[in-house]
């Protein structure tokens, strides 16, 4: 390939920094401006014009997906497999390097990774050992301390507790957690962070070796590299490398995770000679995008200032859909992106974006409803998720307490002090006499074969779940969700860990509650009993549904996890105060300015189509709230924006179906009604006979109304042809 094909595609500003002479640089450009493109550019400019060598070049990126795209992209661009080139996240990169180093590493060459839960559980044993009430130090926050520190490059020896003696447990919890994980060869992902920093700086041999070998270091989205990372690569990069730096202030997203984005500033002052490229054209979103993005980002102070423009035409406004509720939003969605699937669009090309997890069990339930496939990028589905096992579990046993996985699952969750030893009597009983665990336990009591705190123990579990299911046998199905995560201690466990993970935790809890609630009883299954049938919905909704990766798709994701990425659609749900910008921010002032990154981040995801949607009252983390839509979407000049509809206020009760009075819209009244129809009044169509006009929306020939029929239920029709006659 020649020098000139290799700048095709680029503008001067990105010519000039894939161009540039071999030096250290800062790329720092807005959103969709060409970063991670010039990037890979680079790495094929490095090779092809500057004639290094593969093995010379270390990239590193945010995902693993995104270090397979860029890997692609090079390989695209240079003709040639770079199978050997380290290209790949921090976690990535730096775990390759121990294992290839080992024993420099001190571990042994079978060391394992550990996840953050079998970090917790190791947490939890070790707590016991040192007999530290989980209530005063919840194993969450050892958790949290713990990563902290290694985040910051600090092991025990280099903390002083300064004589605090809450302080002094924590750091003993740290020094024994590590001494063991080091007995047993295990690695978190903290760990392999610091270990990789280390190599550098008590190995010299080692470090020289790959300053030699890495000339070139390139690092994507840097605004959210921590501490421990900025610190493995300014080691690394020495005086003698040239490290490439791209990343957008505006985008840094992680703060609450120890993210830096000083870090920018410091590489200027940190790395020689470094100097600034800014991109400033946008080839991503169309005008009205780009415009409504950059105009809600201004609202944050200490910016480093950047302007984006496009030359792409104005396209479509921002639509802006005010829902009655969760329910009603979610069937705008899957609404939408059905019509457009039918018009011949695919399905992945359409993003959902969320603030919080717990709002993907609504959307599923639509697709699955309206049996469009959807996949959930970068996280677990509503009813696998760990805490909705454990309340799902409980309820399992109450339903039938020969259920034996839920019996393992829940037996000791929270811990109240069945061990081990215990649950290999139990099991092994059962396995013996051909029992289930349940009987295994009534048997091995009667005669007397578990004595002493182990009976005792088993004994408070088993009345606990006869308990609650005398107690729950005629509550309402809701009620009784409630009443087993509180009573089973699941609420209390969850609420002690305290942190963000432990609060999505508790929100996924209530809104379980909110599942039980809007469950509804398929007739066919009538003769099951309502806790029977929810569970075997709950059971069939985890396993089926999910399509595989290689079925067209609608991707649903957190905000987070759409960092980096593109979408012809977008839809970014629950954009109401409370909930976006989060509770938790508004109650912390200066996570506002984060929250409003994050907003930057899902607008900009979008090439061609963005919704936003809020709804007036949602069920939510087991509560109703009423929320108004969120200070960003005011945030957005009303130019760019069409309002969907001018609304009813319709209830979703069966008897406020058809509400006496229509009340309009506030915000940003659209348009007016050209299509003949009032909200409100009484129409009757051929096929679905009576109904009662509920929005409407677009004008003349396109103009489309929302009928909610007695018998058909809601539906949109095109006024043109429709025939709707009024009575
Ligand atoms: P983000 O900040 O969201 O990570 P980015 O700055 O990394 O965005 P890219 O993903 O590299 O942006 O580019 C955005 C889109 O614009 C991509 O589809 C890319 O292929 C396209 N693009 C970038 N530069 C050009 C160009 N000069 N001409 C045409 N298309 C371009
Ligand atoms: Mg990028």
């Amino acid at each position: 390939m020649d020098v000139s094909s290799l700048l095709d595609g680029l503008n001067d500003k990105q010519r000039e920094a894939v161009g540039a002479p071999l030096s250290n640089m800062l790329v720092l450009a807005g959103a969709g401006s060409g970063k991670t493109r010039v990037l890979t550019h680079r790495i094929a400019w490095l090779m092809q014009v500057e004639q290094q060598s593969p093995y010379s070049i270390l990239a590193v990126t945010f995902t693993n997906k995104a270090a397979a795209e860029m890997r692609e992209r090079v390989e695209k661009v240079v003709g040639t497999n770079m199978g050997r080139m380290w290209i790949g996240t921090f976690h990535g990169l730096a775990h390759r390097l121990l294992r290839t180093h080992y024993q420099d590493a001190n571990l042994p060459q079978s060391f394992q990774i550990i996840d953050s839960d079998d970090q917790l559980r190791l947490l939890k044993r070790i707590l016991k050992s040192l007999n530290l009430d989980e209530k005063q130090y919840p194993p969450r926050q050892a958790q949290g301390y713990i990563n902290g520190k290694k985040d910051q490059g600090l092991r025990p020896k280099h903390i002083d507790a300064g004589g605090f003696p809450i302080e002094q447990n924590l750091l003993n919890i740290y020094k024994v957690y590590q001494e063991s994980c080091d007995r047993a060869g295990l690695v978190d992902f903290a760990e392999i962070l610091l270990r990789a920093h280390e190599l550098w700086l008590n190995k010299p041999h080692l470090l020289a070796h790959y300053q030699e070998r890495f000339r070139h270091i390139l690092v994507d989205e840097f605004q959210d590299t921590n501490a421990i990372q900025y610190a493995w690569i300014r080691v690394l990069a020495g005086n003698t490398a040239n490290v490439m730096i791209v990343g957008d202030d505006d985008q840094s997203i992680y703060g609450w995770r120890g993210a830096q984005i000083e870090n920018l500033h410091r590489f200027l002052k940190d790395f020689s000679g470094a100097t600034t490229i800014r991109l400033e054209q946008n080839y991503r979103s169309t005008a009205n995008i780009l415009n409504a993005s950059n105009a809600v980002i201004a609202n944050n102070p200490d910016r480093l200032g950047k302007e984006l423009w496009t030359e792409d035409k104005d396209g479509e406004p921002i639509s802006v859909y005010c829902a009655f509720n969760e329910m009603d939003e979610a069937k705008f969605i899957v609404g939408r992106i059905s019509d457009w699937h039918e018009k011949g669009g695919s399905l992945s090309e359409c993003a959902i974006l969320y603030r919080s997890n717990a709002q993907s069990r609504v959307l599923e339930e639509a697709f699955l409803h309206k049996g469009l496939a959807y996949r959930i990028y970068g996280g677990l589905r509503f009813f696998e998720r760990q805490e909705i096992k454990d309340a799902m579990g409980y309820m399992r046993l109450i339903n039938n307490q020969n259920d034996d996985a839920a019996f393992e699952r829940v037996v000791n969750t929270p811990a109240r002090g069945i061990g081990d030893r215990t649950l290999d009597i139990i099991r092994s009983t059962a396995r013996q006499h051909e029992l289930t665990l349940w009987q295994a336990c009534v048997s091995l009591i009667e005669e007397k074969v578990l004595a002493g705190r182990a009976a005792n123990a088993i004994n408070g579990f088993m009345e606990l779940i006869i308990a609650m299911r005398t107690d729950t046998a005629d509550m309402l199905l809701y009620r009784m969700a409630d009443d087993v995560i509180d009573r089973s201690g699941l609420r209390t466990m969850y609420e002690a860990e305290k942190g963000e993970k432990a609060q999505a935790r508790i929100e996924n809890l209530n809104e379980l509650v909110t599942a039980a609630r809007s469950f509804e009883m398929p007739e066919e299954l009538e003769d099951m009993g309502e806790l029977n049938a929810f569970l075997s919905h709950a059971a069939l909704e985890a396993g089926e549904g999910q399509a595989d990766a290689f079925t067209d798709a609608v991707q649903l994701m957190t905000l987070h996890s759409a960092k980096g990425l593109e979408f012809p659609m977008v839809f970014m749900a629950g954009v109401e105060e409370g909930l976006f910008p989060s509770k938790m921010a508004l109650d912390e002032g200066d996570r506002l300015d984060e929250e409003r990154r994050l907003c930057y981040v899902g607008m900009t995801r979008a090439m061609q189509k963005l919704y936003i949607s809020y709804a007036e009252s949602r069920r939510i983390y087991g509560r109703e709230d009423y929320a108004s839509p969120s200070r960003f979407i005011n945030e957005i000049p009303e130019k760019f924006v069409e309002q969907i509809r001018i609304r009813a206020q319709v209830k979703p009760s069966v008897s406020q179906r058809f509400p006496a009075k229509a009340t309009v819209a506030t915000k940003k009244p659209h348009g007016f009604n050209d299509t003949g129809h009032k909200v409100g009044s009484k129409v009757k169509h051929f096929k679905f006979g009576e109904g009662v006009v509920t929005s409407f929306e677009g004008s003349g020939e396109k103009g489309r109304v929302q009928v909610e029929f007695v018998d058909f239920g809601s539906k949109w029709l095109l006024v043109s042809l429709a025939k709707l006659e009024r009575c």
